[in-house]
């Protein structure tokens, strides 16, 4: 492809009237649904996508934003579900991380009962420390092993029993997407190729000059073009700043493998298995699973880690020959910045990271939410929601490495260099070597994460802090915040919600079905 450069002849619009989205991934659709549901008619909408060039076509793991992300761009959810073979998830289940055996522990969505009110921590530890930490505190852990699902038939659409999200089929959620951005919110999509960018003379991005549709212009560019990062990274030059010294994780083998039986349960969770190089995500959707082994090309070959991966299919219920897996390859990393001039960018031209905890879709819907919220409505503006923008998702990225990170740092596991070379200071980012230090005397709470919009709770540290087998100082003298005794009442009531749960909820495949044929009740 041909990069050139060429000042037009034409003032630089001060209004921003047209809006023009690159790519049509699951990023590019839902910054474009997100942006044309904000500003209706107020604003021009188009994506702009190659028939070239084909999505990334993995990424079935969301967060719980996702569902106030499809109510804010006015889908059915039943029909998500239906349309998208999607199921529900309510957090992760993490196996072989802690000594390489049989060993897991969950990060569920709920928060601990009682967060906050009192340091449970601190009586667990006293009082029950032989119960893994999420299943005393929470319900959901045991809905998970259980295969239930997180509503009942008459809840009604987005609203939760328990908290969750999504698995959901990435090309299905694409197409998806694109048929509600068009017929219901007035997004103009252009099936083009991208040859090359035309500037004006103060060097923002003029218009986009295509194959075939000749040059198409707009006064703000979203580069959603994927990992290539054709506007920001090649076009304008921002670089990648690599974090593979901290999370080494850079292939990965994706299968699409057939369940056992038709009834065979539906995970609530994605299972995250430990391997010697890497780990295995295993997603259940209703009619087959996602199952792929992220790895380290440092540590090991493509060889070998496709035969873990077909090791751990045959393990655990898939057929023996399960095909040929998919190899994607990424540079783990974010861009220096993301919004430069008249173009920002969201998705993977942004940036990507092992997808442990599947954040990716996450960021895109805080990126596009940001966007269309604090929309410019002139060029003069742009710079300053820029530079708010540059700084929020710096910081978000920093912590969803830390976050990531603090999943490899307390392993026991020694029968890799891989899992060796994670536990080395100089891989670990200073901020997270501080917070270990500080929570070995205090559990993990707001005040290490002060800003309104983190990226992860934490509770979410402590889920995995405890479930990797850290400990705090056992010498710490008790205090008055700790509060024992609300913390004992937390317990009793999260164990009866696990009580009257279990039996009331349906299991995923049951509530499934449901929906299949008679939908959820439409949210009011
Ligand atoms: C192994 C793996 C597992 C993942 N798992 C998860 C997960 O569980 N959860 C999660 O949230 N995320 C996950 N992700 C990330 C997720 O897949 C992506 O964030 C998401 O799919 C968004 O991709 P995208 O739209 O940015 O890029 P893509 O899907 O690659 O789309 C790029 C678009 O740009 C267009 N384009 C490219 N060049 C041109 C051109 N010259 N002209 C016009 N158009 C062009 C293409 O046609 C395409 O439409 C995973 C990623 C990987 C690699």
């Amino acid at each position: 492809m041909q990069f050139f450069r060429y000042y037009e002849a034409r003032p630089v619009t001060e209004a921003i009237q047209h809006v023009m989205v690159v790519g049509g991934g699951s990023a590019g659709w839902l910054t474009a649904a997100l942006i044309a549901a904000e500003h209706g008619a107020g604003l021009r909408v188009s994506l702009l996508e190659s028939p070239d060039v084909a999505t990334i076509g993995v990424g079935e793991g969301t967060w719980p934003t996702m569902r106030d992300t499809l109510r804010r761009i006015g889908v059915s959810e039943s029909d998500f579900l239906r349309e998208c073979d999607a199921s529900f998830k309510q957090g992760s289940q993490f196996v072989g991380w802690v000594d390489g055996g049989d060993d897991y522990y969950f990060h569920p969505f709920v928060l601990p009962q009682g967060y906050g009110d009192a340091n449970l921590v601190a009586h667990w530890l006293r009082a029950h420390s032989q119960v893994p930490f999420a299943d005393l505190v929470s319900f959901q852990p045991h809905l998970c092993v259980a295969g239930k699902a997180p509503k009942q038939a008459q809840t009604p659409e987005f609203a939760a029993v328990a908290n969750y999200a999504y698995h959901l089929d990435a090309g299905k959620f694409g197409l998806f997407l694109r048929q509600h951005c068009v017929d219901k919110l007035g997004v103009q999509h252009v099936q083009d190729h991208v040859i090359g960018v035309n500037s004006n003379e103060n060097g923002d991005i003029a218009s986009l000059q295509t194959r075939s549709s000749g040059a198409l212009a707009a006064e703000l560019f979203v580069d959603c073009s994927g990992l290539q990062s054709l506007l920001l990274g090649r076009h304008f030059g921002i670089g990648l700043v690599s974090q593979q010294h901290v999370l080494f994780n850079d292939s990965a083998l994706a299968l699409q493998v057939p369940y056992a039986a038709r009834d065979s349960p539906i995970a609530s969770q994605t299972i995250s298995t430990a391997q010697r190089n890497g780990w295995i995500w295993d997603i259940g959707l209703p009619t087959r699973r996602g199952i792929g082994h992220v790895y380290s090309s440092a540590h090991t070959s493509d060889a070998a880690a496709e035969q873990e991966l077909r090791n751990y299919v045959a393990r655990h219920g898939g057929p023996s020959d399960c095909g040929t897996p998919r190899k994607l390859s990424f540079q783990p990393g974010y861009r220096e910045k993301f919004w430069h001039r008249n173009c920002v960018a969201i998705g993977l031209s942004s940036g990507f990271i092992e997808p442990l905890e599947a954040s990716a879709l996450a960021l895109v819907e805080l990126a596009a939410t940001m966007v269309s919220e604090q929309m410019p409505a002139t060029r003069a503006a742009m710079d300053l929601v820029a530079q708010r923008f540059n700084d929020a998702f710096s910081y978000r990225w920093g912590r969803v490495i830390d976050f990531l990170k603090l999943h490899y740092v307390l392993t026991r596991r020694t029968d890799s260099d891989y899992w060796r070379d994670h536990c080395r200071a100089e891989s670990i980012p200073q901020r997270l070597i501080d917070q270990l230090e500080l929570w070995r005397q205090v559990p993990p709470s707001r005040y290490d994460f002060t800003r309104v919009d983190e990226m992860f709770p934490s509770a979410s540290y402590q889920y995995v802090l405890y479930g990797m087998g850290f400990r705090p100082d056992p010498t710490r003298a008790p205090r008055a915040s700790d509060h024992p005794e609300v913390a004992d009442r937390a317990f009793r009531e999260a164990a009866s919600l696990t009580r009257r749960m279990l039996p009331a909820l349906p299991s995923n495949r049951e509530l499934l079905a449901h929906i299949r044929q008679h939908g959820l009740p439409r949210d009011r």
